[in-house]
């Protein structure tokens, strides 16, 4: 696959390349072919709860009917209609299956930039046809950020990789001075399923420098990959104490706990 900046952005309009999984010629923006991008895994957003992501009960649709909307609010899942996650709305753009469960990790262990580019733009082009999950788009997009160890040892910020060409196809601002990754933490995958929201406690703080007290009353977090979400409620809970409105989260995919 090309960068496809500046002159290569002007090739790519000429000169056909390989789609990036199947290998034949395509002029396909993404570098996928077309055959190839629409078997790509997305999800259905009305089959998977608003505020977790997880996929709903299917309901017989008399027992549906029979659900007073007044008494539950059948876009979530029985635990999120129980009790509201800090979270207004988590926004899973595929299903963690091929070739997603491929890509992420090489970006995340390979530092395959141009593969996070991919996602971004796929997830933006995909939240563009969507439209907003709530009633307007955020004002602000925060990637999730790493601590500055982290960000050392890996090199490259997968999430800010992730949100650059949102950005720039999404009418919403890039925002990296607002959240702080203020605290070391052991890696989610390293941390047993019990321990993971404890182990984020205090993790992040918000930069409240004088530029930044400006904060935006809605904001959509980002991360590339979703399990038990313990991450994004811990970062949604400190911008809500730091005086966010509305958060909501965007990720690449959700991944089953394991
Ligand atoms: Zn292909
Ligand atoms: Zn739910």
């Amino acid at each position: 696959m090309r960068v496809a900046d500046g002159w290569g952005r002007f090739m790519d309009a000429w000169i056909p390349s390989k789609c990036t999984l199947c290998q034949t010629s395509t002029k396909n923006r993404h570098g996928l072919c077309a055959r190839c991008e629409l078997q790509l895994p997305y999800v259905d957003p009305s089959t998977v709860c608003l505020t977790c992501a997880a996929g709903l009960p299917v309901l017989d649709p008399l027992v549906s009917a029979a659900l007073s909307p007044l008494l539950f609010d059948l876009r979530k899942c029985p635990i999120c209609d129980y009790e509201q996650p800090p979270l207004e709305v988590m926004r899973s753009v595929f299903h963690y299956k091929t070739p997603i469960d491929f890509w992420v990790p090489q970006v995340k262990f390979h530092r395959n930039l141009a593969l996070a580019r991919l996602m971004g733009e796929l997830c933006a082009d995909r939240l563009l046809e969507l439209g907003p999950a709530l009633d307007r788009w955020p004002d602000a997009l925060i990637p999730v950020p790493l601590h500055t160890s982290r960000l050392k040892e890996r090199g490259f910020d997968q999430p800010l990789e992730l949100a650059k060409p949102m950005a720039t196809r999404l009418p919403v601002a890039l925002r990296t001075d607002i959240l702080v990754r203020s605290r070391f933490t052991v890696k989610q995958s390293e941390t047993d399923l019990e321990h993971r929201q404890s182990n984020l406690m205090g993790a992040f703080s918000t930069n409240l420098t004088p530029k930044s007290r400006n904060l935006p009353r809605h904001v959509a977090i980002l991360d590339d990959v979703m399990t038990t979400g313990a991450t994004l409620h811990e970062a949604a809970l400190c911008l809500l104490d730091a005086g966010v409105e509305r958060v909501e989260a965007w990720v690449v995919a959700r991944a089953e706990a394991s």
